[in-house]
């Protein structure tokens, strides 16, 4: 069984002026010890969909669809059982996690009291073992017991927000753009100690980020997402590779290669469409060089390529499925 499967996922903004549809139609699974990369550019919908099935989106926005969790729907969960879900067995490290740390207090303090909020009376010695523990695991001495949060660099503020997301022992991890503010260099130390806490602790993944090269380095699988929707999904070893999608191939020219020819990058030309504006067609039609008339006029559904084993899905009228012009 899937750990999560999102099915049919929606999500509106709902304004006074407008209403912006940020989430359509979204389909995702999550099968244990997973890494799903979702990548896309700024306002795609990454964070929107990924804190939805949290529901940790404020009271704007409206969700329908479902978001099964060990088979329980988080959608239809009352209040105090899905907090409780989300400390123990799904955490959640945010791009600016630590901000939500007092700077008057020692670090190990406020890691204690995290930690008697969801152990009430657990011994201190017990819990001291416990943080030590979690130190050693994302490479912290156990001096950073004794700091303040501005003692601590950019990277032991974000190992420090991993550990603490670490404390109950999830099973789910989602990481939101939880590296990116890192210099490159204590980027990929954490990336590399992420990847291997996860096999140590055995948690499944789920990192949003609009950098292709994180999700190629530290992920199995990934999802491309553009104006709310779905575009390609499938492993990193396919979709990277061999994107089928116009927009992942666009996608993927905007970033260098470190090891490959050098070339011109070349970014997708155009914006992001108005997301208050439901399109009849294909989202990307305003920006994809191979529009067709049935691209701006008929919507085109996920429909799978490949083979079986490779669960790759990618939602364009000339990829997969009938009019496979250019499979
Ligand atoms: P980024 O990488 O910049 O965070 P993203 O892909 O995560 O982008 P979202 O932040 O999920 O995208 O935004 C998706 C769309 O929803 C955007 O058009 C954004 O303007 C809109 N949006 C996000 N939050 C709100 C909000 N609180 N109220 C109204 N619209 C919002
Ligand atoms: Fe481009 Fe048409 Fe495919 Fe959309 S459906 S990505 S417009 S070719």
């Amino acid at each position: 069984m899937a750990l999560l499967e999102i099915k049919n996922f929606n999500v509106t903004y709902k304004m006074k002026e407008k209403e912006v549809y940020a989430v359509q139609d979204a389909c995702l699974e999550l099968e244990p010890q997973d890494a799903i990369g979702i990548v896309g550019e700024s306002g795609s919908g990454k964070s929107t969909l990924a804190m939805g099935i949290l529901r940790l989106l404020p009271k704007t926005a409206e969700t329908t669809g479902e978001a099964l969790f060990e088979g329980n729907d988080l959608m239809q969960m009352p209040p105090e059982e899905l907090s409780k879900v989300r400390w123990n067995k799904i955490a959640v490290v945010f791009q600016k996690s630590m901000n939500a740390l007092s700077p008057v207090h020692k670090i190990g303090k406020q890691m204690e009291d995290v930690y008697l909020i969801h152990k009430p009376g657990t011994p201190k010695k017990e819990i001291r073992e416990r943080i030590y523990e979690l130190f050693r695991v994302v490479n912290l001495s156990d001096r950073v017991y004794e700091l303040y949060p501005h003692e601590l660099s950019g990277g032991m503020m974000q190992r420090i927000s991993i550990a603490l997301s670490l404390i109950m022992n999830p099973s789910l991890l989602v990481m939101d753009e939880a590296t990116t503010a890192l210099d490159v260099v204590t980027q990929s130390q954490i990336l590399r100690e992420i990847l291997q806490l996860q096999e140590q602790l055995h948690l499944t993944r789920l990192m949003i980020t609009h950098d292709v090269s994180v999700v190629s380095s530290t992920c199995n699988k990934v999802v491309v997402m553009y104006a709310g929707r779905i575009m390609e999904k499938g492993r990193v070893v396919d979709v990277l590779v061999n994107p089928r999608h116009p927009y992942t191939q666009g996608l993927l020219k905007s970033f260098p290669s470190f090891h490959g020819e050098k070339t011109d990058l070349r970014g997708i030309p155009g914006s992001l469409p108005d997301l208050s504006v439901k399109p009849t067609g294909c989202v990307f039609a305003p920006r994809c060089p191979y529009a067709t008339d049935k691209c701006r006029t008929q919507l085109p559904q996920l429909q799978s390529v490949g083979d079986e084993t490779q669960n790759w899905q990618v939602a364009c009228h000339l990829v997969g499925g009938e009019g496979n012009e250019r499979a």
